[in-house]
């Protein structure tokens, strides 16, 4: 990670600099809260052309609607004027980027922050941290050299990052430092409570019945992967429509489907086309999903990872169960 480059890119930027700041497809609260935080921390240190998009759809899911710095957002369009630096948050890898991976690469310069082991450092100047629970973890980290205090605002957008990529601190990756950090945030006056409920835990009754189904259809294999199960379920199109219910409400329903205890592998497949599929795969310890999703054409970190399925829900299925085998860990059979 190139501190010393990435701050002298940043102090050196005159006033009148376009920034345009970006981040991964199907943007989860990392992707936004990272890419909002910098941005308004930009904005304190008097650059004001900012542009915030990410690729795809431009609508923000519902749980990031109460984000400081929502104002930054602007869909990005073929008449944008060319910015001189480009910022990339939380993406793996350009493939992540979509329609605007080419803005990245015929920008001057391009910064990239991010924490997934396998991003191949993509930017001029990469601040890649693996070890850190989150990109907010890294962004935070600039800021503090650039000498931006934390307000609320800032605060608010990093906590949502914070928290939505530790799992609200019960993942592996939550340090004493990330505690640190999440104790900075909220040493600003955030409301930690209203922040919670509007992320985690508001949804709308459509997809609490959508929920249902879909982890009614779900199914265990008890040897999927040397005596670990394997559960997965599938959602439909089809089953959005039913219940009119936007796509982005399906990136909970993992956290629904991963807590079976009789198994370490668990999958969820979600439509995009007919036939093709967003899977999203959690691991407990026993299994690299990344080393699956990587051979599938995705990637992620070890125990969280993803990659774009094609086929039958049954043919995505096999593709994964036939990765399986390979992926287990050493010395935890
Ligand atoms: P989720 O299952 O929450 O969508 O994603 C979990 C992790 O896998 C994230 O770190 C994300 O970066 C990665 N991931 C998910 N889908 C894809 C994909 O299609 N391609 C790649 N390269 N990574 C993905
Ligand atoms: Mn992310
Ligand atoms: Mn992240």
């Amino acid at each position: 990670a190139d501190w010393a480059a990435a701050e002298a890119l940043i102090r050196a930027l005159p006033s009148t600099s376009r920034v345009l700041l970006i981040c991964h497809v199907n943007p989860d609260g990392d992707a936004l809260g990272s890419m909002l935080g910098f941005g308004l921390g930009l904005r304190r240190l008097g650059v004001h052309r900012l542009q915030a998009t990410f690729p795809g759809p431009p609508e923000v899911p519902d749980p990031f609607r109460g984000l400081p710095g929502l104002e930054l957002l602007v869909p990005a369009s073929a008449a944008d004027p060319a910015p001189d630096l480009v910022i990339c948050f939380d993406a793996a890898s350009e493939s992540r980027l979509g329609e605007l991976a080419g803005r990245l690469s015929t920008a001057p310069a391009a910064l990239v922050l991010d924490h997934h082991a396998s991003n191949p450092g993509f930017g001029t100047v990469n601040l890649v941290d693996p070890r850190a629970a989150a990109t907010s973890v890294v962004a935070e980290q600039l800021l503090a050299r650039l000498g931006v205090p934390l307000d609320r605002a800032i605060a608010e957008c990093l906590y949502v990052a914070l928290t939505t990529d530790t799992g609200s601190f019960r993942f592996e990756a939550t340090t004493p430092a990330v505690h640190q950090l999440a104790a900075r945030l909220l040493a600003t006056g955030i409301s930690p409570g209203d922040i919670s409920r509007r992320v985690f835990d508001t949804r709308p009754f459509g997809a609490v019945r959508l929920f249902g189904e879909v982890l009614g259809r779900a199914r265990l294999e008890p040897a999927a992967a040397d005596g670990r199960g394997l559960v997965w379920t599938f959602a439909t199109l089809d089953d959005l429509a039913r219940h009119e219910q936007r796509p982005y409400v399906l990136e909970a329903l993992i956290d629904s489907v991963r807590c079976t205890a009789e198994a370490d592998v668990s999958c969820v497949l979600k439509q995009t086309a007919p036939d093709e599929w967003a899977v999203s795969m959690r691991s407990k310890g026993a299994v690299n999903v990344s080393r699956v999703a990587v051979a599938l054409g995705g990637g992620g970190h070890t125990f969280a990872a993803g990659f774009t399925g094609r086929g039958t829900a049954e043919q995505v299925i096999e593709a994964i169960r036939g990765e399986l085998t390979g992926a287990l860990l050493a010395g935890d059979a």
